[in-house]
């Protein structure tokens, strides 16, 4: 499997070969054809073997094939840190350029009305940490019903962070997303996790 077998918009295929990617790690191989069919995945995926790209892929490639007036949130990424978020979000804009396709990253420490405003903007992809994401939809009115896919990275690391309550409540806030869990390990809670977010997972292991 290549690249430009998936079906890919062509101008998200030019962004990954300028990117330097020429052939799909083995999770990017089994995660990117799945996720554009709409599976809700558990991939167990260390970090170095492309995973980010692996989820951002789909996403992207979604947000690009969606045709709507208004600009609105459909993916939403969650990881346990703030430095992970901002490489993440980092990556979606190189992969993302020139595309209809905007992010917003929401983190402590940067100003929230500064994010609620990136978001009212319009945007398609939002990444952040839970904690901050709770703190927006609390004190904000954002609506995240549009949200079809979700994607938690680092899930494992999120559980033992003790992020479980606030994920399912961000979850909720979405309408029955697709859902793409990454987990480095998958312990009994990252598989129940699972079971919890989607009705069928496919479980993917490299
Ligand atoms: P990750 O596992 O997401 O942390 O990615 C590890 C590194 O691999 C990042 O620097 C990516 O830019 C790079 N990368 C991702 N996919 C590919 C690919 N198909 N070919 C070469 N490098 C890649």
């Amino acid at each position: 499997l290549s690249f430009s077998h998936c079906n890919l918009p062509q101008k998200l295929l030019q962004n990954i070969e300028s990117a330097g990617y020429e052939i799909p790690t083995p999770v990017q191989m089994q995660a990117i054809p799945a996720a554009l069919k709409g599976q809700s995945l558990l991939v167990s995926a260390e970090t170095g073997s492309g995973k980010t790209a692996s989820y951002l892929i789909p996403t992207i490639s979604f947000c690009a094939n969606f045709r709507k007036e208004e600009k609105k949130p459909l993916v939403m990424v969650l990881t346990p840190t703030r430095e992970l978020s901002i490489q993440v979000e980092e990556q979606a804009k190189i992969l993302g350029k020139g595309l209809p396709f905007k992010t917003a990253l929401v983190v402590g420490g940067d100003a929230m009305p500064k994010q609620i405003h990136r978001i009212q903007g319009g945007v398609e992809m939002i990444v952040g940490t839970p904690g901050r994401l709770i703190d927006l939809l609390t004190k904000y009115d954002i609506e995240l019903d549009t949200v079809s896919m979700l994607v938690i990275d680092e899930v494992d690391c999120m559980l033992q962070r003790g992020f479980r309550e606030q994920v399912m409540q961000i979850y909720r806030a979405l309408s029955q997303p697709q859902v793409l869990l990454y987990s480095a390990t998958v312990p009994v809670e990252v598989e129940k996790m699972g079971r919890s977010l989607a009705k069928e997972m496919n479980v993917i292991t490299v």
